[in-house]
């Protein structure tokens, strides 16, 4: 029986975050949020990945009378939640396809009780006849919706089932609503308002900054060669490697295979049996690599991903945010690398031009791609770049991106562009970067001899940069909008209304000198919870770390279920060697104390 629920149909929040969770107190907003729905309020929630976002309805279904249903895209992933849940005695239940008659009985007969204190459900699932009238008569605490800002037509999660849950309000009046994402951006906001009918909901937004987050934007050279480096810093940890297309995911995964790393490939063509393996084995096995494309993370609340890595550079600054955001939600140093070069930013702004979609919707994409590519060529703080998209102000540099860790040199580059610009006027703006490149280094190319362009007075003035240095200046031109690319012309470079000032002399263009591919790697050595810990401490981390993995095996469920990094990182550092002393260890409640407390304080006797 569980005692802190049973003595009055209210539980008291503060008590059941210390007792159930294990948790000192509350992060954030979250108190607010949770003090709200508990007095029946409606909630918009904001929160970047990692914020706390679930414990704001897990607490009031929890503690108001009633089982608190919760709305959630991926049928596949409910299971580490409900599972999670489990193990801090929580009463929790996924419907779905997949269950056994015996199951749904239970499920029902819960229900019925009053015993069942949350359910997890698909939105199509949700408005389907038999699911309410299986809750008709039931006592629900609140709907949650999670992701909501799948209801955004605008986003790239739009789900069509989404839009149901409009009805929500009509069908359960009295009943509050509480729709949570990690979208940042203001379309979203507004969508999940208009499109859930939550007008009188009140907005939650938490600052979106991720600060134990590490970026680091590296021009494209060797994309495998400068992923293994990487990789080599983070030996035995967990991580996502994006990739465009599902050929290079393939590629990728089996080159990391090869040089014996841990990796594994995910995208929408892998056989869906082979795909939802592929998943679990990342959500479960500790250091494994998951190679994927962006079909691959929503949803997903594994806490210990160590990095996120991006070989092709996302389409918005947005995506960006999203994707990187699932590193390091238990708080922990997480890392980030993007690759990026021409082709990439070619290739985004063609998608944007030839996708068909309306003129407005074009432009939004294209300012949130330049977005990103702004974030990509400052030569200051890569995080205060990205918070001010979000209409955060952030008064200094984070002290934690590659910009701030290993500052940026600029040059005046003035000279060199009007070079550039005078090559592509010299030969009628119909070539793309590496014939202009030829021509300034002084190539003797068969097309140089063949255009005649040996005999252009640009012929062979650009020799203060190399090929590389020519191609950094090209891409930032491209960036800046002194130089756009005329895809129908096969990538021509042509120049546009602000060439003129900097071609007149009018204007100078400092840019960002570029450093060679791999020292912003070498600097980058992340300290993660293993190696903050020394000596001793980390001697007994391995030991917890191995005692988990077992006590994780037995019940097949991943290991972060059990113990979060972090808990046993505070664990390691604390030996506590009393139940007391470990009540004050986060994530150590009271159902994983009964469980597991006695085994966690053998292994500190013993280490
Ligand atoms: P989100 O859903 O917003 O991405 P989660 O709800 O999964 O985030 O929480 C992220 C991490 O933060 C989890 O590891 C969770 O245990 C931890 N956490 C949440 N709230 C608190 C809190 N008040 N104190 C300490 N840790 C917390
Ligand atoms: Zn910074």
């Amino acid at each position: 029986m569980d005692m802190h629920r049973a003595e009055s149909p209210t539980a008291d929040p503060d008590f059941v975050l210390h007792s159930v969770f294990g948790l000192p107190g509350f992060r954030g907003q979250q108190r607010d949020v949770v003090a709200h729905v508990m007095a029946g309020g409606d909630a918009i929630v904001l929160m970047p990945t990692g914020g706390g976002k679930s414990l704001c309805y897990q607490l009031p279904s929890i503690c108001r009378p009633g089982v608190g249903v919760v709305v959630s895209p991926l049928i596949a992933l409910m299971r580490n939640q409900v599972a999670a849940m489990r193990q801090l005695g929580i009463n929790a239940a996924a419907i779905n396809s997949a269950m056994t008659p015996a199951e749904r009985a239970q499920v029902r007969s819960d229900l019925r009780d009053g015993t069942l204190e949350m359910l997890y459900v698909a939105p199509e699932r949700l408005m389907m006849p038999d699911f309410l009238e299986m809750l008709d008569g039931v006592h629900i605490a609140l709907f949650a919706i999670d992701e909501a800002h799948c209801v955004s037509q605008w986003g790239h999660d739009f789900r069509p089932e989404y839009l149901q849950l409009a009805t929500l309000g009509r069908l359960f009046p009295g009943v509050p609503r509480i729709a949570l994402t990690a979208t940042a951006d203001m379309q979203s906001r507004e969508e999940i308002r208009r499109r859930l009918n939550l007008d009188d909901a009140r907005l939650f937004l938490a600052s979106f900054d991720r600060p134990n987050i590490r970026y680091a934007v590296v021009p494209k050279a060797a994309p495998l060669k400068q992923l293994l480096t990487f990789l080599k810093a983070h030996e035995g940890e967990s991580g996502i490697v994006y990739c465009l297309s599902r050929n290079t995911v393939d590629e990728t995964a089996a080159s990391l295979q090869a040089a014996g790393i841990n990796a594994l490939p995910y995208h929408a063509r892998l056989d869906p049996a082979v795909r939802a393996r592929n998943q679990d084995a990342f959500l479960s096995e500790e250091g494994l690599v998951l190679v994927a494309t962006i079909a691959f993370g929503m949803g997903i609340d594994k806490p210990d991903v160590r990095f996120v890595v991006h070989l092709d550079l996302p389409g918005s600054l947005e995506a960006f945010y999203q994707e990187t955001g699932r590193a390091g939600r238990d708080g922990m140093p997480a890392e980030t690398l993007l690759l990026y070069g021409t082709q990439d930013i070619v290739f985004r702004r063609n998608m944007i031009d030839q996708s068909g979609a309306p003129e407005d919707i074009k432009r939004v994409e294209r300012s949130k791609l330049d977005a990103l590519l702004g974030v990509c060529e400052t030569a200051s703080c890569r995080r205060q770049a990205i918070l001010a998209h979000f209409g955060e102000c952030m008064a200094q540099a984070c002290g934690n991106c590659d910009t701030c860790l290993n500052p940026a040199e600029t040059w005046d580059a003035t000279t060199a562009c009007r070079k550039a610009m005078s090559a592509m006027l010299r030969t009628g703006q119909r070539f793309g970067t590496g014939h202009l490149i030829d021509v300034l280094l002084g190539m003797q190319t068969t097309k140089i001899l063949n255009f005649n362009h040996d005999k252009l007075p640009t012929f062979g003035v650009g020799t203060e940069l190399d090929r590389k240095g020519w191609s950094s200046l090209f891409r930032q031109m491209i960036v800046r909008g002194l130089v756009e690319v005329d895809h129908e012309s096969y990538g021509a470079l042509r120049l546009t209304a602000l060439a003129e000032p900097v071609l007149k002399g009018l204007e100078n263009v400092q840019l960002r000198r570029e450093r060679a591919a791999s020292s912003s790697a070498a600097v980058m050595k992340t300290k993660t919870a293993r190696t903050e810990l020394t000596g001793d401490s980390a001697k007994l981390f391995e030991a917890l770390r191995a005692e988990r993995s077992r006590l994780a095996k037995d019940q097949n469920v991943p290991a972060y279920v059990i113990f979060h990094d972090a808990t046993l990182a505070a664990i390691a550092t604390q030996r506590p060697c009393s139940f007391s002393e470990l009540g004050e260890i986060p994530g150590m409640g009271t159902t994983k104390i009964e469980r597991y407390g006695a085994t966690v304080l053998a292994v500190v006797r013993a280490a």
